[in-house]
C-alpha cells in the first residue's frame, strides 16, 4: 500500500481539508465504492468514502445526535425507524438508545462498510457488534427496500452519502413520494444535505423536491468538523409536525455532548443567506 502523509478531501477544485494521517489502516474497492481508513492526528480514526469524509472516531457524534435524535424527538411517539445507509453503525447506535422505538431496519448498499465498521470502528458501530433485539441490519439499496414498505414507519433517516455515486438516488423526488409512501400518517423523515456554503445546490434542490412531496420541509444543522465549511445541513419533512412550532416530547437518552433540548429549536433558526438560498433562491 502507497504511504500517504496527508488525506484531502475536496469540497470543489478551490477548497479541500487536509488531515495528516498517522497510518493507513485499510483501503479496498467494492462494487460500490472506493474505502479507506485512515488513522488521523487531529481527528483519530477516519472513514473515506470515494474520497469524501464520512465519520471520524473524534468528531462523529456532532453529526449522529443531531441526524438521530432532532427527528426522534420531534415525534410524540416513535416506535418504527428506518435508517438507509448508516452502516457505520452511528445513526443506529443513537436511534436504539430510544427506548420508546420498538423496531429498527438499517438498510446499507455496501455490506463492506457494515464489516469493515464492526472491525475498525469498535465505539461507532457498538450496536452492529452486539445488535439489540429490536435491530435488523439488510444490506441492499436503500430505494427499494423503502418502495417496497407502505404506512410503517414514524422516522426515516436518510445517512447517505453524497448526490454522486451509489447515494444519487436518494436525491431525488421519486425517492421522496417513496419515502411519504413507507411513513405512517404522522410520520417524518430527515436526509443529511451536505453544506450550505460549499454545496448550496444540493440544499436546495432537495429543499424544492422535498416540497413537491411533504406538507413540511425545515432546515436545520450541525457543526460537524470534518466536513469542508463545518456548518453541515439536514432537510427534515414532515406530514403533521413542525418543529418550528412542536414542543420536543420528554425524556432524551442521556449523556449527550452535542444535542440538548435548546439546540432541538434553536438549531432551526437559520442566518440569512441560508433563509435566501431556501425561499428566494
Ligand atoms: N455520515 C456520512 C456523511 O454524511 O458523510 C454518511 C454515512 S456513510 C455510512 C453513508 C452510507 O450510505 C455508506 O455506507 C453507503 O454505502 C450508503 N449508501 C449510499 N447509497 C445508498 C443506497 N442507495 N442505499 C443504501 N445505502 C446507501
Amino acid at each position: 500500500m502507497e504511504e500517504k502523509k496527508y488525506v484531502t478531501e475536496w469540497a470543489n477544485k478551490n477548497l479541500g481539508l487536509t488531515l495528516k494521517i498517522t497510518n493507513m489502516v485499510h483501503e479496498e474497492q467494492t462494487p460500490f465504492q472506493h474505502i479507506e481508513i485512515a488513522d488521523t492526528l487531529e481527528y483519530g480514526r477516519l472513514l473515506i468514502l470515494d474520497g469524501v469524509f464520512q465519520t471520524s472516531v473524534k468528531d462523529e457524534w456532532t453529526y449522529h445526535e443531531m441526524i438521530s435524535h432532532v427527528p426522534l424527538m420531534l415525534h410524540p411517539h416513535p416506535e418504527r425507524v428506518l435508517i438507509i445507509g448508516g452502516g457505520d453503525g452511528g445513526v443506529a447506535r443513537e436511534v436504539c438508545r430510544h427506548h420508546c422505538v420498538t423496531h429498527v431496519d438499517l438498510c446499507d448498499i455496501d455490506g463492506r462498510v457494515i464489516e469493515l465498521s464492526k472491525e475498525y470502528f469498535p465505539s461507532i458501530s457498538k450496536v452492529l457488534r452486539n445488535p439489540p433485539e429490536k435491530l435488523h441490519v439488510h444490506v441492499g439499496d436503500g430505494i427499494a427496500f423503502a418502495r417496497k414498505v407502505k404506512d410503517f414507519y414514524d422516522v426515516i433517516i436518510i445517512d447517505c452519502s453524497d448526490p454522486i455515486g451509489p447515494g444519487e438516488g436518494l436525491f431525488t423526488r421519486d425517492f421522496y413520494k417513496s419515502a411519504f409512501a413507507a411513513l405512517r400518517k404522522d410520520g417524518l423523515l430527515v436526509q443529511q444535505t451536505e453544506s450550505p456554503i460549499v454545496q448550496q445546490s444540493t440544499v436546495h434542490d432537495v429543499f424544492e423536491a422535498m416540497n413537491d412531496v411533504f406538507p413540511i420541509v425545515r432546515m436545520y444543522y450541525s457543526h460537524v468538523p470534518i466536513y469542508p465549511a463545518c456548518l453541515h445541513s439536514f432537510m427534515l419533512a414532515s406530514k403533521v409536525y413542525d418543529p418550528l412550532t412542536a414542543e420536543p416530547r420528554d425524556g432524551a437518552p442521556e449523556p449527550m455532548k452535542y444535542y440538548n433540548r435548546h439546540i432541538q429549536k434553536s438549531c432551526f433558526v437559520l442566518p440569512n443567506f441560508i433563509k435566501e438560498l431556501l425561499y428566494k433562491g
